[in-house]
C-alpha cells in the first residue's frame, strides 16, 4: 500500500473545446493540456472526461503510476484498470496477439463506449492488470481524453475517478469532492455524453462474453462479430454463488448512504407503494427521496423527488443515474425509494447499476 499524500495541491482546468471534433482542442486551453500531458508522463496522475464517465489517469506502462490510483481511489489492489489508447494501432502495443474480433469491434465501435479484455504483452505490468494475465483496453471519444494520451506520449491507465465505493463521477465538481488534495491535475470538461461506464467484452474465450453491460448492447456487438454474444452469468446473479468475471464487478458499488429500494410494476401500483412506504418511512422520523420520471414527479409525497428525465428518453436517465445517487448523499436523506428503468435498449446497463446501489432490494407490485 502506497500512502499518498493527501495535502497535495490538485489543480483544477476547464478545458475549451469543439466536440464535433475529436482534436478540437480550443487554442487557449493547448498550455493546459501540455502540462497535463506532462505529469502523466512523470508519473503523476490527471483525471479526465471521456464519453462514459471521468477516469482517473496514469501512465499505464509504469507501475507505480498505476499504485498511485489504486491508493488515491481506496481501491482494493486485484481491481484491475482499463488501458486508454488515441490509435486503434495501440492495441498491439498491450496485447499478446489481436483477435480478429477485436479488430472487427475497434473498427465498428472505437473510438467509443466499449473495452475489449485480451491477453496482455509482457510489457503491461501486473500492477496495471490487478496480477492478470489479461489486459482491459478502450479508445475513448472525447477530444480531451484523446489528447491527454496523445500529449503525454504514453498508453493511459484509468478507472472511474471516484473513491472506491461511490457512484462513478459524471462531471468534474465531482471528481474534486473525491479526489482532492490526492491528485495532480483534474482537466473539467463538462458534463459527460453517456454518464455510465464502457461495456467491457472478453475475447480470450471461445466464445465473446460481455463482463460488463454498457451503451453498447449484446445485440449490436453480437451484429458485428456475426456470432454469438453471451453475459457473464455472474453479473446477473442476485446473489454470492456465481462470481462475476470482471473483478470490479464483485465490489458493491456505487453505493449511496442511504437504505435504497426499487419499486418495479404498473406505474400507477409504484406510485401508491412508494407514497405508502414514504408516508410509513416520515412517520418513524425518516428523510425521504424518490428517484421518478418527468411523467411521475408530482405524483409522489416525499421530501424530495429528483427526475432522471423522461422515461421513453434513455439516454437522459443513464446521464443522470450517478448524479442522483451523489445528490441524495448530499441531501443527507435516509431511504431513497427508485422506480425501476427496465428500458428497451440500454436497460440492462442501467438497472445493473441501480440493483447494486440497492443492494438488489426490490419490491415487485
Ligand atoms: P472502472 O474503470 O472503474 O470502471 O473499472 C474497470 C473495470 O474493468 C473493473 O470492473 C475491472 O474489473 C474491469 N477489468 C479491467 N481489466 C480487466 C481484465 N483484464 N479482465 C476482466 N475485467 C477487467
Ligand atoms: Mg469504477
Amino acid at each position: 500500500m502506497v500512502y499518498y499524500n493527501q495535502g497535495m495541491n490538485t489543480k483544477i482546468y476547464k478545458i475549451n473545446y469543439d466536440n464535433r471534433d475529436a482534436f478540437g482542442i480550443a487554442s487557449d486551453s493547448e498550455e493546459y493540456m501540455k502540462e497535463a500531458g506532462e505529469l502523466i508522463a512523470d508519473g503523476e496522475l490527471v483525471a479526465f472526461p471521456t464519453e462514459t464517465v471521468y477516469g482517473l489517469g496514469g501512465d499505464a506502462l509504469h507501475p507505480e503510476a498505476a499504485k498511485k490510483i489504486y491508493a488515491a481511489k481506496g481501491r482494493p489492489s486485484d481491481n484491475p484498470l482499463i488501458i486508454h489508447i488515441a490509435e486503434i494501432s495501440d492495441l498491439e502495443r498491450v496485447a499478446r496477439e489481436v483477435p480478429p474480433q477485436a479488430r472487427l469491434l475497434a473498427e465498428a465501435f472505437w473510438p467509443g463506449p466499449l473495452t475489449m479484455v485480451v491477453w496482455k504483452k509482457d510489457e503491461v505490468p501486473y500492477a496495471t492488470t490487478g496480477g492478470l494475465e489479461t489486459v482491459a483496453v478502450r479508445m475513448p471519444n472525447h477530444p480531451v481524453a484523446l489528447e491527454l494520451i496523445r500529449k503525454s506520449g504514453k498508453l493511459i491507465a484509468a478507472p472511474s475517478a471516484n473513491t472506491s465505493g461511490r457512484p462513478s463521477p459524471t462531471e468534474a465538481a465531482h471528481v474534486a469532492e473525491d479526489l482532492s488534495g490526492r491528485i495532480a491535475m483534474i482537466l473539467d470538461g463538462g458534463s459527460v455524453g453517456i454518464g455510465i461506464e464502457s461495456t467491457i467484452i472478453d475475447l480470450t474465450e471461445q466464445t465473446p462474453m460481455v463482463l460488463r453491460p454498457g451503451y453498447i448492447t449484446p445485440q449490436m456487438l453480437s451484429e458485428v462479430l456475426g456470432e454469438e454474444v453471451i453475459i457473464d452469468p455472474g453479473i446477473l446473479a442476485t446473489d454470492d454463488t456465481t462470481k462475476p468475471k470482471a473483478p470490479g464487478m464483485k465490489y458493491k458499488h456505487y453505493a449511496p448512504k442511504a437504505d435504497m429500494v426499487i419499486v418495479d410494476g404498473e406505474k400507477s401500483v409504484v406510485i401508491e407503494e412508494i407514497n405508502r412506504l414514504t408516508t410509513e418511512a416520515q412517520a418513524a422520523g425518516r428523510k425521504v427521496a424518490v428517484i421518478a420520471t418527468e411523467e411521475t414527479r408530482e405524483s409522489y409525497c416525499a421530501d424530495i423527488v429528483l427526475s432522471m428525465g423522461k422515461r421513453e428518453d434513455e439516454d437522459s436517465i443513464a446521464q443522470h443515474m450517478y448524479k442522483i445517487l451523489r445528490d441524495c448523499d448530499d441531501l443527507d436523506v435516509q431511504e431513497i425509494y427508485s422506480e425501476s428503468f427496465q428500458t428497451p435498449r440500454i436497460g440492462q446497463a442501467i438497472m445493473n447499476r441501480l440493483l447494486k446501489a440497492a443492494g438488489h432490494q426490490v419490491i415487485h407490485v
